[in-house]
């Protein structure tokens, strides 16, 4: 019982919201009595029907039917004009739902079946069903069919551009609590500027008579600043704005829109208001798309950052005990077997193996928490008087032993000594990620280390260079942000696309360069610059 009193309720209001709309819009200047230059109620039940359901429709037929047989039709071409609005909004609303358009508008897809299908094919229905009804009953003449049908379904149009977006889009839940004050006098002094703005071009208050301005395109501007700052909230209001000022002057004979005859001015400022209305929407939707997905990005991207952070954290202490381990069960053999036999030989070269792998797990870890330290800004440099040229060499060793045959690749050309104050073991770490991307990367061909002291610039350059696969030219600037690659992902050569990232954070903290030349099939070079003496030369 509640709740069909609800629905009867529901019904009412919806119908007599339906007539004062109609009502008011005829006022505003009717081409043949019946046909209003913007229809709000049209707007109104397709959003009223879209938002609390389909099965309100009788409220439409209940309200058109009165507001038609109010301004004179007699009964049958009333319910022949309902019937016709009523099946507009059951289309309209219809078709909203079937493309999953949504209540913000906030998607394209939501604003195209809205201006599509919707604005401009269900709105036919209305027009020929009304305008055939008024016809029959000799309401209208027949040379002013074609006036009055255009009229009517450009002015249900516009209601289905500017009353329903605005209805639809302001009927969802706003927070005002995430809005900062500068936010609001944005919106104030966009609101303020855009309402003088339309007065002036409109009314042709300023500078009347003159063709030079006001021009009513100098509207676009200020609608597309609106889509961008304020989003599709913003546009459905300054559309509304627009239109009462627009059709409010032309229905009173003023402004640039007002050419001597009624219905050609309102006509005219329909189709103006029409293309305006439907390119600021879609742009709103394209710009609130936008930031949705950046913001969507964002989020993500912090997920997978704090995922891989508490990874790495609790990674780390398996690991350290599993590498403690291996080196252990390396002593052990060592005492336990005889040295040469060939079951020691070939325990030796599983473990040596296996170290070798864990030693890549916990550069891969150390990459992983520099990354989380980066996020924080908690990358502080301990800065020492020290030589680059040990690092490399170190390093360069390092790596001659790991890769067993491939030692001869590797060779390096430096002074005796290129010191300055850096960070060693950061420094030691971008060294190792060049030298290790070089091996990974390089082919299996030689690769070259030089260090040199510029005593122009005043800083050490290291270079690393390989001849192997290369970077395609559109990737070069990208690996040096995390995560990004430029092999293939399902490649067989592993990584995260986190070593450059670091390195560059490292290279830039001590206030240095680090830059990459490279052509496909031909190899890379990379060249880091860190100045011989920072500002900070004592530790940070
Ligand atoms: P990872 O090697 O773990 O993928 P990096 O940040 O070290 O991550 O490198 C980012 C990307 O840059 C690599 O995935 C690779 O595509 C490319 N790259 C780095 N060094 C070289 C190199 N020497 N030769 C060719 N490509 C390289």
């Amino acid at each position: 019982m509640a709740s069909r009193f609800r629905y009867f309720f529901k019904i009412s209001v919806l119908a007599v919201i339906y007539i004062v709309l109609g009502k008011f819009s005829l006022e505003l200047g009717a081409v043949n009595k019946f046909a209003a230059p913007i229809w709000p109620p049209t707007g109104f039940s397709l959003a009223a029907l879209f938002i609390f359901g389909l099965d309100l429709w009788p409220g439409v037929a209940i309200g058109a039917f009165i507001v038609n047989w109010w301004l004179g039709a007699n009964v049958l071409v009333s319910l022949g004009i309902a019937g016709g609005n009523t099946l507009e909004a059951i289309t309209g609303a219809w078709l909203l739902f079937r493309f999953s358009a949504l209540r913000n508008l906030g998607t394209l897809n939501s604003v195209l079946t809205l201006v599509f299908p919707v604005a401009i094919i269900s709105t036919l229905l209305s027009a020929t069903i009304g305008v055939f009804s008024l016809f029959l009953d000799g309401k209208i003449p027949p040379a002013s069919v074609a006036t009055t049908w255009s009229a009517w379904w450009v002015g249900d149009m516009m209601g289905n551009l500017v009353i329903a977006p605005l209805l639809l889009v302001w009927s969802t839940k706003i927070n005002l609590k995430q809005f900062r004050p500068r936010q609001w006098i944005e919106v104030f002094l966009i609101s303020i500027s855009f309402t003088f703005l339309a007065l002036i071009i409109f009314s042709n208050w300023f500078l009347p008579g003159t063709q030079l301005f006001p021009r009513p395109f100098c509207v676009f501007p200020m609608l597309g600043i609106i889509a961008i700052r304020l989003g599709q909230r913003g546009v459905v209001t300054a559309n509304f704005i627009l239109s009462t000022i627009l059709l409010y002057f032309t229905a009173n004979e003023i402004g640039n829109f007002w050419k001597g005859d009624l219905s050609e001015s309102l006509q005219l400022a329909q189709v103006f208001l029409a293309v305006v209305s439907s390119t600021s929407l879609v742009l709103a939707a394209a710009t609130d798309e936008r930031k949705r997905l950046y913001s969507e990005a964002q989020k993500a991207i912090t997920i997978r950052d704090e995922f891989l952070s508490v990874a790495s954290h609790e990674l780390r202490t398996p690991l350290t005990i599993l590498s403690l381990r291996l080196q252990l069960l390396d002593r052990e053999i060592k005492t336990a077997l005889p040295t040469g036999s060939e079951s020691s030989t070939k325990i030796s070269e599983i473990l040596h193996a296996s170290q070798e792998q864990s030693r890549r797990l916990k550069l891969w870890l150390t990459d992983l928490l520099d990354l989380d330290r980066i996020h924080s800004d908690k990358l502080r440099l301990i800065m020492e008087k020290m030589d680059l040229v040990t690092v490399v060499n170190e390093a360069v060793e390092y790596f001659k032993i790991s890769s067993g045959k491939n030692k001869e690749l590797l060779s390096v050309v430096s002074p005796e000594l290129v010191v300055g104050t850096w960070d060693r073991m950061r420094i030691e770490r971008v060294v190792n990620n060049l030298i290790s991307n070089a091996i990974k990367y390089g082919n299996g061909k030689p690769i070259t280390v030089t260090v040199e002291q510029d005593e122009f610039y005043h800083c050490a350059r290291l270079i690393v260079s390989d001849q192997g696969i290369g970077i395609l030219p559109n990737k070069l600037n990208k690996i040096f942000e995390r995560y990004e690659r430029a092999v293939d992902p399902h490649s067989s050569i592993g990584g995260l696309g986190l070593g450059l990232y670091i390195c560059r954070q490292i290279v830039e903290e001590h206030r240095g360069t680090i830059t990459v030349a490279s052509e496909i099939g031909r190899g890379s070079t990379f060249t880091v610059e860190l100045p011989i003496k920072t500002l900070s030369s004592e530790v940070i």
